[in-house]
């Protein structure tokens, strides 16, 4: 007999079996998998934010 193997989850380090119980493998659960992903997304949009010139700045130097 196979024993499922015991992954831990990457969001909240819980232990689980790697079996069809878990369908959001390597997640423990729906919400940790969310969590993660928001996370993600998270730093992609804080690399993406630069600074605009500002208009009001221009001409300054006249
Ligand atoms: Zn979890």
């Amino acid at each position: 007999m196979n024993k499922p193997a015991i992954v831990n989850c990457p969001t909240c380090d819980t232990k689980f079996e790697w079996t069809e119980a878990f369908p959001f493998r390597p997640f423990c659960t729906d919400r940790c998998k969310q969590i993660d992903f928001g996370d993600w997304a998270t730093e992609r949009f804080s690399i993406a934010g630069e600074p605009c010139l500002d208009p009001s700045k221009l001409g300054e130097e006249e």
